[in-house]
């Protein structure tokens, strides 16, 4: 076996795609990592809670109330009152009958496509969603098909051609994780309505985030609850702790708790955890400002690093936390090759760039194929309420000397 897997994996190190774990010590965003100090922009920790003492105190308390861990399936006798609060609390969060908890969201949405969907069926997707999600339609057998991205008039169309007789699953993120834009919840919902397809929505990266209470994308974009079956919302990114959740009608819930293999055959997420989720959600609410710090931040970066275009650096047009910059073409000669290299010229560079912020002190993650297509290497960036102005200030100091230094010939230049 060694043998068949060594083959494999000098592969991948000769094709440039073998990836290594950091690992850290410390409290995002000022992780300690190497020996030094790291301040990260690569956290999905969207409004800092994560590292709240508030969350540590509730998480105690937790432990001490309910144990540290379920000990059990749901169904036999891991599902607890801790459990049985926070679903009726996210309930109310994303303003649907009912909800259920899930480990993980990759858990989630295995578990809800494989209870929706068949062998005979169609989970039409939109081309950027995440990776859970396809394989999710994988472990249900059903027929995968892709959308153009963001398009509602291409979903329809192709909902058009399916027969009438396949059940079919319309599947968008809220918010996308690579390019940080938004699904429009609206149009697919109006799709989804005139060619009878159920909608689902991941809002991993949205909900906390967006809306006025942080209900996420479809709180953000006013639409009623009833038009999106299914919602996916996860409890590792902006709420800070972990797990996930499936919320809509109490029927899809019921269905979920009898039908779905990925709920019953686990462990229940742990109720200590489960608990400090509750003080998650009352800061949430309760703590608006930091939705609007989040937003200055986000501003800010979007108007200074604007600038670098003239460096063949490009922004996305992203109004969330996610904040990618595309590495232009000119950078297809890797730094400090005179020469233009291959199509991998612009990975090589957003690897240098990275590479450059680390030294530097900072952390942020380059992309590449086939995470994204070709030619849209990048760098994404996450920030967090977390991070103050200064901490900002910094990022982009640090990133205007990287790419000034290594745009003009590489480190020797
Ligand atoms: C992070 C993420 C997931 C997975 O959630 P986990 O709780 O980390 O397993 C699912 N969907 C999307 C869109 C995500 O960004």
């Amino acid at each position: 076996m060694d043998s068949v897997l060594a083959a494999r994996l000098a592969r991948q190190r000769q094709r440039q795609r073998y990836r290594q774990r950091a690992t850290t010590t410390g409290i995002g965003p000022r992780f300690r990592r190497d020996g030094g100090e790291r301040l990260a922009f690569c956290s999905n920790d969207y409004l800092g809670l994560a590292g709240d003492p508030r969350l540590a105190e509730a998480l105690t308390e937790g432990a001490r109330r309910f144990g540290t861990g379920g000990g059990a399936s749901h169904l036999v006798c891991g599902h607890s009152e801790a459990h049985e609060r926070l679903e009726s609390r996210l309930a109310e969060l994303t303003g649907c009958s009912r909800a259920l908890l899930f480990s993980s969201g990759y858990q989630a949405n295995l578990g809800v496509i494989s209870t929706l969907l068949g062998r005979r069926d169609v989970a039409l997707h939109d081309r950027l969603n995440h990776a859970s999600l396809l394989d999710a339609t994988r472990l249900a057998g059903a027929r995968l098909e892709r959308f153009a991205h963001r398009d509602a008039d291409d979903c329809g169309q192709r909902l058009a051609t399916l027969a009438a007789n396949r059940r079919t699953l319309v599947v968008s993120d809220g918010v996308f994780s690579m390019d940080g834009d938004v699904a429009d919840l609206d149009d697919l919902a109006v799709q989804c309505e005139r060619h009878r397809a159920w909608l689902m929505v991941d809002d991993a990266h949205g909900l906390g985030v967006l809306g006025d209470e942080g209900g996420g994308t479809r709180q953000a974009q006013g639409i009623a609850p009833c038009r999106i079956a299914v919602t996916v919302g996860t409890l590792g990114k902006a709420l800070g702790t972990q797990g996930a959740f499936v919320a809509g009608s109490e029927t899809l819930i019921d269905a979920l708790i009898q039908f779905s293999r990925p709920y019953i055959y686990t462990t229940s997420l742990s109720p200590a955890l489960a608990w400090a989720t509750l003080t998650s959600l009352d800061i949430v609410r309760g703590e608006p400002e930091r939705r609007s710090h989040l937003a200055s931040l986000i501003a800010k970066f979007r108007r200074e690093a604007a600038g670098l275009r003239e460096l063949d650096l490009h922004l996305m047009p992203s109004p969330t936390p996610i904040q990618p910059l595309v590495v232009g073409p000119s950078w297809g000669r890797a730094p400090g090759e005179g020469r233009a290299s291959e199509r991998g010229g612009n990975e090589a560079a957003a690897l240098a760039l990275a590479a450059a912020l680390q030294d530097a002190g900072t952390w942020c993650s380059a992309i590449r194929p086939p995470t994204v297509p070709e030619g849209t290497s990048r760098l994404r960036f996450t920030l967090s309420a977390a991070h103050t102005h200064d901490d900002l200030d910094r990022l982009l100091s640090v990133l205007f000397d990287a790419a000034r230094r290594l745009s003009s010939g590489g480190p020797s230049a």
